[in-house]
């Protein structure tokens, strides 16, 4: 598991500003800071709650607030009792974090936001974090643009920033790639209104890479360099960038920088070009995922097998092609569209990438498939999610140990089942973890560590475990998916319409 994103606390001391009170109120309040800093509390009651647990006297002191506050005799008070749980439930998002107990970090948090009044750029940055860790991206970037929106302390600015983008990056890479023009539209906005930033300029550089537009890429990392020297890293990313741009405005019609392509048929030989170009798209946004883009990097040939026999009905990406070494073989339909065509070099060229970063050692086909499968530009998962919410559902869900294997050795009617369910493990292993633990996965491997060893050292959890916790995720979709088709179907009856199959749909187990 990754690092933790930092998360504040905030002091719960507070200025004096609670005096009045009926009833009990002002003991209550007395009581609720004793249990926020013990160490003011003497004799045998302080040392037992120095004993508790923190969260225990989190709980405790926030209970007494909320007896306070209901005793509050004038607004300015309840108000500061509001601040003061505000500042308690934040303490205890904090530390549900740090035990990595993200579903209550958040409940925590979302308290806090609620007593204290949404009014607190910290907390909504927490609360981004929590999201984050939890592997809530799409949720982790709504919290950070509401903190975004509060503002706050200018020396949280820079924070909120970069949360927020590597929120929308991650949305992109394990949901949505809709999110990474929407993290180029936050660094756009934030340079418009700053004016120019190095820090700023560098990561629109990336997100407009991922957002596959190099030419913009390049522009604001020329104005970047403008600001500053680059490191050596940036500065070999640069060289990178710069000269796979400069291949595409020359073409040569049958060789690229990176690639060399020849059809079995010349009479598809028109569509060289195009397959070049995605191949160098390819070349980009896979390689830059995986880190494997280098100057002298070996020039991969592609054979491409065009038949007009090859049916069309074959449009599923594993029947498309056959990666080796050096040498990618495609087998094309030359009818398909480009969004099929660019699919299938995405998945092929991803095979490429992740045979190469383990060193050509043998890899569980779960990793290959799911990696490719989560390259390509448009993936029709719908087949897929078909097939695993049925297995879900007659809980005929294969094994783990049994996608090991080439999938080609499966009965028929377990392929697609097959595919989908690495590509939903890998959706789940890329909700909380980077790419990078995947690289770091095949770099081990391709050092000859053992799957399960490799896995461990990468995710922090036995592949058992992540397999458990997976199904628990996908049962859990299926029993939200069914519980929500109930409602539905209960209010169609009521509205005099037709009901539908209890089979759980494509969307259903899409959602989060
Ligand atoms: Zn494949």
């Amino acid at each position: 598991m990754r690092a933790l994103t930092t998360v504040l606390a905030l002091s719960l001391a507070i200025p004096g500003a609670v005096s009045g009170f009926s009833g009990n109120g002002r003991a209550l309040y007395r009581e609720a800071q004793i249990y926020l800093s013990p160490s003011s509390a003497r004799g045998g009651q302080g040392e037992s709650i120095r004993s508790m647990g923190i969260i225990d006297r989190l709980e405790k002191a926030a209970g007494l607030l909320k007896g306070a506050q209901g005793q509050a005799t004038s607004p300015r008070e309840e108000e500061a009792l509001g601040k003061l749980l505000g500042r308690a439930y934040n303490q205890m998002g904090v530390e549900y974090h740090k035990q990595k107990d993200f579903s209550n970090a958040i409940w925590a948090e979302e308290q806090a936001i609620e007593y204290r009044g949404d009014t607190s750029a910290v907390f909504q940055m927490n609360l981004g974090a929590m999201y984050s860790d939890s592997g809530d991206y799409y949720n982790a970037a709504r919290a950070l643009e509401r903190a975004r929106e509060l503002g706050g302390p200018p020396q949280f600015k820079d924070r909120i920033i970069n949360n927020l983008v590597g929120a929308y990056i991650r949305d992109g890479q394990t949901r949505d790639p809709g999110s990474y023009q929407l993290a180029t539209r936050v660094l756009e906005d934030e340079l418009y209104n700053r004016g120019e930033d190095f820090n700023l300029l560098v990561m629109l550089g990336r997100t407009y890479r991922l957002e596959g537009e190099p030419q913009r890429a390049l522009e604001a990392w020329d104005r970047a360099r403008a600001l500053k020297a680059f490191d050596p890293g940036m500065r070999k990313a640069y060289v990178g960038l710069q000269s796979s741009i400069a291949v595409k405005r020359d073409f040569v019609t049958t060789e690229a920088r990176h690639f060399k392509i020849e059809f079995n048929d010349q009479t598809h030989g028109h569509l060289a070009d195009k397959f070049l170009e995605m191949f160098e798209e390819a070349y980009d946004e896979v390689g830059l995922k995986f880190d494997a883009q280098w100057e002298g990097m070996e020039q991969v040939t592609i054979s491409v097998y065009a038949s007009t026999e090859f049916q069309s009905a074959v449009q599923i990406a594993w029947a498309g092609g056959v990666h080796q070494a050096n040498r990618i073989s495609l087998k094309v339909n030359p009818s398909w569209s480009d969004p099929i065509y660019r699919n299938l070099i995405f998945h092929e060229y991803a095979h490429h990438i992740v045979d190469f970063k383990a060193g050509g050692k043998s890899l569980p086909a779960w990793v290959q498939e799911g990696l490719a499968m989560h390259q390509e530009p448009k993936l029709a998962a719908k087949g897929f999610y078909k097939a695993l919410g049925n297995a879900a559902v007659r809980n005929t869900l294969l094994p783990l140990s049994d996608l090991n294997g080439s999938f080609s050795r499966l009965p028929a009617e377990k392929v697609m089942l097959a595919y989908g369910q690495s590509y939903d493990f890998v959706r789940f292993l890329l909700g909380s973890n980077p790419v990078s633990s995947f690289v770091r996965l095949l770099t081990l491997r391709g050092q000859g560590v053992p799957i399960s060893q490799a896995f461990e050292q990468s995710f922090s959890m036995s592949l058992a475990d992540a397999e458990e916790a997976w199904r628990a995720w996908l049962g859990d979709r299926i029993a939200k998916s069914r519980a929500r088709r109930v409602r539905q179907r209960t209010e169609r009856q009521s509205a005099g319409q037709q009901r539908d199959g209890d089979e759980p749909t494509t969307r259903d187990i899409r959602q989060r």
